[in-house]
């Protein structure tokens, strides 16, 4: 026979094939009962000296059951199964040397001397094709019908057991995910009714001291009295909010809407404009382009005035000019926005925890410990990130937000 052997080209749909079968996870897990059972009930169903079942890899064929076979793994270029993922039928080379393909390929001439193979496709729900159920001898041979259709119907339950794995590996994950939202609440329910209990409990016995005061007309102390009742309260009013807003994080708000993000921005100065004032620090907006950006205006709105107020909050008043830059830019479907303070940084063994519920580290200044915490969790929801960086100079938070998922479910 003339020429060299012919490579299996990749199949037309490679990308999302790996991708498929990088998602069952089994690439390189030790063997399994279930597998080498079929394997070997392949191996003995057909009479072959080798049995396979070969998941075809980006650059190699990896056998996750082999019955007659030591290799863990060949190359894919010479790989008889990376031939065979392009069929949807068996594929049956009854004598490798007369074969154009593989007559000099050296699993066919040297060890361990292909020269009979039959490789039922292992196909995914979606259609991919991850790899083969395969036989194989050392001798050119033929199989019967009824073979050839107990191979294809051994493949199909190594598809099943694939299948299978995957919806497990879900299962597992979203238990996962169940404890950790259900260890949150807990932690929620815990903190929320401490806190929201407490200065209701110290605002009843000041107002009991007001009462005397007032009787005793010792209007200096009530006058005292009131205004901690009054402070009290506005912190109150402030973890209430915040707790409104952290369960409404968490609820679909599904109103994505081509917003004016410039008017957004302005809203968003304006609202705090009279704690900059009131604590000197400059409030520098900063856009190019804004309109029509289709995005949850609820949670952009809630992002920027918890991460604006921080800025404010946290300046540092031995600076001679605080500010708060809030940079936003919208391009090939990302929003960006960038906040950045020249504040007094966050430690850096704090960083960790910051995104976390009522986690703070400054008993300066009042706060729920929420702001961060919502922020995060409005970010998820919309499928962005955020990256911080922050030091002594200042904290800068940059978040990435997807703006083509209009109609997604949220
Ligand atoms: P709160 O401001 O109510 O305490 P946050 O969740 O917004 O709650 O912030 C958590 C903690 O992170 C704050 O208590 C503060 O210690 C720190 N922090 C957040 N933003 C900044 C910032 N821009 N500069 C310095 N520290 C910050």
């Amino acid at each position: 026979m003339d020429g060299f052997m012919i490579a299996a080209p990749e199949t037309d749909n490679e990308e999302e094939r790996l991708a498929k079968l990088l998602s069952y996870h089994i690439l390189d897990t030790i063997p399994e009962q279930q597998f080498d059972d079929i394997a070997e009930l392949a191996a003995h169903i057909c009479g072959s000296k080798i049995s396979l079942i070969s998941l075809v890899d980006k650059h190699r064929q990896w056998f996750k059951a082999k019955v007659g076979l030591d290799a863990e793994q060949t190359p894919r270029d010479v790989a008889f199964c990376a031939h065979a993922i392009h069929e949807p039928e068996l594929f049956y080379i009854p004598d490798a040397t007369k074969d154009q393909r593989f007559f000099d390929n050296p699993l066919v001439t040297g060890q361990p001397n292909v020269l009979f193979y039959a490789g039922a496709p292992l196909c995914t729900p979606d259609g991919y094709r991850v790899g083969t159920l395969c036989v194989i001898d050392d001798h050119p041979r033929e199989l019967s019908s009824e073979q050839k259709e107990s191979l294809m119907r051994l493949s199909r339950q190594v598809s099943n057991n694939l299948e299978l794995r995957l919806h497990i590996r879900e299962i597992e994950e979203s238990g996962l995910l169940l404890e950790a939202k259900n260890e949150e609440l807990q932690q929620f329910a815990y903190r929320t009714s401490h806190d929201l209990r407490s200065p209701i409990t110290s605002s009843k016995r000041l107002a009991d001291y007001l009462i005397e005061d007032l009787e005793a007309s010792n209007y200096g102390e009530a006058l005292r009295g009131a205004q901690k009742v009054k402070g009290l309260m506005a912190n109150l009013e402030e973890l209430v909010g915040d707790i409104v807003s952290l369960v409404q994080a968490d609820v679909s708000m599904n109103d994505v809407e081509p917003i004016d993000l410039t008017e957004l921005l302005n809203d968003a100065r304006q609202r705090l404009e009279f704690l900059a004032v009131e604590s000197e620090c400059e409030i520098r907006v900063e856009n190019a382009c804004l309109s029509n950006v289709p995005i949850e205006r609820g949670r952009i709105s809630q992002i920027v005035d918890n991460l604006i107020s921080n800025g404010i909050k946290y300046r540092d008043v031995n600076k001679a000019d605080s500010y708060v830059d809030v940079k936003v830019s919208n391009s090939a479907s990302t929003l960006k926005i960038a906040v950045e303070d020249n504040g007094i940084g966050i430690r850096s063994e704090f960083l960790e925890d910051m995104f976390k519920m009522f986690k703070r580290d400054n008993s300066e200044v009042s706060g729920s410990g929420l702001g961060l915490a919502i922020v995060k969790k409005h970010v998820e929801h919309m499928q962005g990130s955020i990256e911080y960086s922050s030091s002594k100079q200042g904290t800068r938070f940059n978040i990435s937000l997807p703006t083509d998922r209009m109609g997604d479910p949220v």
